[in-house]
């Protein structure tokens, strides 16, 4: 009898540590000392709070090498350069805010291998063209590979075309849709893994919450850093929330 009891209080347990939000760092861990937005850093930090996964922009430069930055454009020089229209030796010789410099996503790589904790949220950036898009897709996917990476890395994008390029790329690759504009239903039949969408939209659907979890997909929610939409988002049982803020957060939690 004392078996059956412990066993059901395990599965009890397992349930609530499987519905339990998860974490995940907008950019690496950066709001912390010599850190800065999508850095080798961000990355290591990420691990060091053993959230569930760290967030990394990736562009693939003029040259073919993808690389990790957020914005289309950068300041070289005193002007304005778009990334995909740069080779990346230029872009390598640029400085973040924590004096490191701009890091090609293989390096990015190299160091997550090292981690020990935290998955990583690879979010592929909307390109001038079909064309670049489908390079990086391919070369990131190759990279993931080649390094042994495939269960660790996770998917998103704003770009249908990058969405299902990399489903039909990798069917067991985790991806995810983060525009807001797709209903889960939609997003199962193309196969992603879940929705990806700002809180606004998972404010005003609440239901796709429930839906998405009947159809077997998770939700994200983005960016949350304030106390109240970090509690809304874990009151409608978010599976992941992605935050400036991941201690406070966890705090919450
Ligand atoms: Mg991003």
């Amino acid at each position: 009898m004392r078996k059956i009891v412990s066993l059901f209080s395990l599965l009890f347990l397992a349930q609530f540590i499987m519905a339990q939000t998860q974490i995940i760092a907008h950019r690496g861990y950066w709001k912390t000392d010599g850190s800065a937005q999508n850095s080798i850093t961000a990355l290591e930090k990420a691990d060091s709070i053993a959230v569930f996964g760290s967030e990394v922009d990736v562009w693939i430069s003029r040259d073919g090498i993808p690389v990790v930055n957020h914005d289309e454009s950068i300041f070289y020089n005193g002007s304005k350069i778009l990334v995909q229209d740069t080779d990346a030796k230029i872009l390598k010789s640029i400085k973040l805010s924590n004096g490191e410099n701009m890091p090609t996503l293989k390096e990015y790589l190299r160091t997550f291998k090292k981690t020990k904790n935290i998955k990583l949220i690879i979010e592929l950036k909307k390109h001038r063209t079909k064309e670049q898009e489908d390079l990086l897709t391919k070369k990131v996917l190759k990279m993931v590979r080649k390094m042994k990476l495939e269960d660790r890395v996770e998917y998103i994008s704003f770009g249908l075309n990058f969405t299902t390029k990399l489903i039909h790329l990798n069917p067991k690759a985790k991806v995810y849709y983060l525009n807001g504009d797709l209903s889960p239903k939609v997003m199962k039949e193309i196969g992603a893994s879940g929705i990806d969408y700002h809180y606004s939209v998972i404010q005003a659907h609440p239901e796709w919450v429930k839906l998405s979890h009947d159809l077997g997909l998770k939700v994200n929610a983005w960016t949350v850093n304030k106390p109240e939409i970090i509690q809304q988002m874990i009151d409608l049982k978010v599976d992941f929330i992605t935050t400036d803020e991941p201690l406070l957060v966890r705090k919450m939690l």
